[in-house]
């Protein structure tokens, strides 16, 4: 018999009281369907030669883990960093939406939506596309549109068509909307392939199991390292939670390992202007998922703000909002100037410009104490090309 897992989902798609799927009845079928066959699929050996394939020759995995002398001179304590931002496209994403492209064509799906914020998941979608030679249809907020004009470049470059959303605030929420509509007209051919640990079981599960060769090669790689297959600590930043998802998921139930999540405060957890869901949030249903997020009194869904756009997300993955309620993960905010000074710092010390939403993961070392002989991971989500024009605006070069 094989030990309960208490942090994973269970079988009615539950994370403790979190999760589910709350879904329009139309889409019940669609949501059966993937249920069913989800498992399977991902444990067959076709789909893990393959997946294991592309991860290797495609994205560029294993993802180094780096040992960050400098910085553990500074903190006094063994840093190590999870290479994240060497994937191909710049990010994780990528280690998803390959494994779900190849979940869609195994089960005969021609045609493949998402929705997209700040952009990185429809180009990170797109390229798998691309990849496969899948048609791609992208929804997006008109107002996200112009303000992210280079990754609509990118999708449309890559053969995707980009809708524009122009209900609401033409922003996520309203992308999200679409792209479900989209999904219950076209239940046969269509697959709706979502970018984090969110959206109605088995979506949170199945990008966990994705994102979780993050976590694989971590014990491999401290096994290598250090002579034993756990870091410390784990630390990684939260949007929806998938980077985090995939850095805890094979440490979940090995309590020897402190667990510990970033979110953005944007402006500051009080200030209006956040993205701290967990710090600011109560219970509610999002994106047919119960879990943390933050509305306002009537109970509509706020719009949350961060200098990083992908950590712009008003809810949160339900196996997070069980990890805080349990107590096992370890919860903290970082605000937008503290981000910028950890991006700064980490570049300066060790020549690597990470993305914006990695630096609040970084940022997390000036709230953390740890012991010399400790070692620590953090997981650099992403590559901070992207947001070289925030940097340029706010240090001035
Ligand atoms: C999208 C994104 C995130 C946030 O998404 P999660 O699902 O919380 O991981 C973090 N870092 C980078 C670089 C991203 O592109």
């Amino acid at each position: 018999m094989t030990k309960k897992k208490k942090y994973q989902v269970d079988d009615k798609g539950m994370y403790g009281r979190f999760g589910g799927a709350y879904i329009p009845e139309m889409l019940y079928p669609n949501i059966e369907n993937l249920k069913a066959k989800y498992i399977g699929i991902i444990e067959s050996d076709k789909f893990q030669t393959e997946y294991k394939n592309l991860l290797k020759d495609y994205v560029g995995r294993p993802s180094p883990l780096y040992f960050s002398k400098r910085l553990s001179d500074k903190y006094n304590t063994n840093i190590f960093l999870k290479r994240e931002d060497l994937n191909h496209t710049g990010a994780h994403k990528i280690n998803n939406t390959v494994g779900q492209i190849l979940i869609a064509r195994e089960m005969g799906k021609e045609r493949i939506i998402a929705e997209t914020g700040a952009g990185q998941h429809g180009v990170a979608t797109a390229t798998a596309c691309a990849l496969m030679g899948l048609k791609c249809v992208v929804y997006m907020g008109e107002t996200d549109m112009e303000r992210q004009a280079p990754n609509v470049a990118r999708m449309k470059m890559l053969g995707a068509e980009v809708i524009p959303a122009r209900s609401g605030n033409k922003t996520l929420k309203d992308a999200t909307n679409e792209a479900l509509r989209d999904w219950i007209c076209n239940p046969e051919d269509t697959f709706y392939l979502i970018g984090s640990v969110v959206g109605p079981h088995p979506y949170p599960d199945i990008v966990a199991r994705l994102q979780a060769v993050i976590s694989e090669e971590i014990k491999q790689q401290m096994q290598e390292k250090r002579g034993k297959d756990h870091p410390d600590c784990v630390i990684a930043c939260v949007g929806g939670g998938s980077n985090a998802a995939g850095s805890f998921y094979h440490f979940l139930e090995d309590e020897r390992v402190k667990l510990v999540a970033v979110e953005a405060a944007g402006l500051g957890t009080d200030s209006g202007e956040t993205a701290a869901t967990i710090a600011m949030g109560d219970e509610g249903i999002i994106h047919g998922s119960k879990t943390y997020l933050m509305q306002d009194d009537d109970g509509q869904i706020t719009e949350p703000y961060s200098i990083s756009a992908g950590l712009d997300y008003p809810g949160i993955g339900p196996m997070h909002a069980n990890l805080k309620d349990t107590g096992r993960g370890t919860f903290l905010s970082v605000t937008d100037q503290e981000a910028l000074d950890a991006a700064l710092e980490l570049t300066q010390l060790e020549g690597i410009i990470p993305a914006l939403e990695s630096a609040h993961a970084l940022a997390a070392l000036k709230k953390l104490t740890f012991k010399p002989e400790e070692n620590v991971v953090i997981t650099i989500s992403g590559r901070g090309d992207k947001d070289m024009e925030t940097y340029r605006q706010h240090f001035g070069f």
